[in-house]
């Protein structure tokens, strides 16, 4: 038995976080995903309010430099080290009381620059399907702009009306980081492509190996034995998990 590593934190505990703070951490660690998936926008918001229209295309001020916003710029490198499991952290990361320290601060200032201020969030476009003007047309997916209260359970959509949940709301989020299966390969190619992020061979095999990497099977092709694909989403995790990690503990 010892103390929480939580600053000014003195419950007792026998692992590096006590159960109030690993609560804390987990709820903090659950929004990180949505945030990164948004806090490229806000990387380029300066840029759209210091020369409105030119976005259009052939405007005349489209050769001043786009402003960044290097908060989130720096944000996002932030958010990027915090591990993926609070109770893991607690179990075996003796700074797991740092950690928790710094991801109060990152995620609430991601929180303000990515949703705006604590009495508004804002979760993306409806995307609910809606008929086209004629009945052939295909469906067209809603562009309402979902914003709702931290403590809503529900959102409604201001241009079609549809009531959304926001778990679930969340839940295609976090889906859509996760991205379309493929194999090891065409997975590293697209991740360095996407994100910068080079990933070698010989960890990726590790990872396999470790069990921190699931797979899943490919069915589509007949002829072939069924190919073990991965989604992009699960391995930039485990390489912003394995990454953090060799950061935390230097
Ligand atoms: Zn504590
Ligand atoms: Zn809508």
């Amino acid at each position: 038995m010892t103390t929480c590593t939580t600053p000014d934190c003195y419950r007792v505990t026998s692992l590096y976080l006590c159960t109030d703070c690993i609560i804390e951490l987990d709820s903090l660690l659950a929004d990180v995903g949505p945030l990164l998936q948004f806090i490229g926008g806000a990387i380029d918001q300066t840029a759209v309010t210091r020369s409105p229209g030119a976005s259009g295309g052939g405007g005349g001020h489209a050769k001043s430099q786009p402003a960044m916003n290097v908060d989130a710029y720096l944000l996002r490198a932030w958010l990027h080290q915090l591990p993926e499991r609070a109770h893991a952290t607690a179990m075996d990361n003796p700074k797991a009381g740092e950690i928790l320290f710094m991801a109060r601060d990152w995620v609430q200032r991601a929180r303000d620059l990515v949703w705006g201020p604590e009495d508004k969030r804002v979760y993306g476009q409806c995307e609910e399907l809606l008929e086209g003007e004629d009945q052939d047309d295909d469906p067209i997916p809603c562009d309402g702009r979902l914003v709702a209260h931290p403590d809503d359970v529900t959102v409604k959509c201001p241009s079609c009306n549809t009531v959304h949940h926001v778990s679930e709301v969340m839940d295609k989020l976090r889906l859509k980081a996760r991205g379309v299966p493929m194999p090891p390969r065409a997975v590293r190619e697209y991740l360095q492509r996407k994100t910068k992020v080079v990933i070698l061979k010989k960890d990726f095999e590790n990872w396999v190996q470790l069990g921190r990497l699931r797979y899943v099977l490919d069915r589509v092709t007949t002829t072939r034995k069924p190919q073990r694909v991965y989604y992009p989403g699960d391995v930039l995790r485990v390489f912003e998990y394995m990454h953090g990690r060799r950061r935390m503990r230097v």
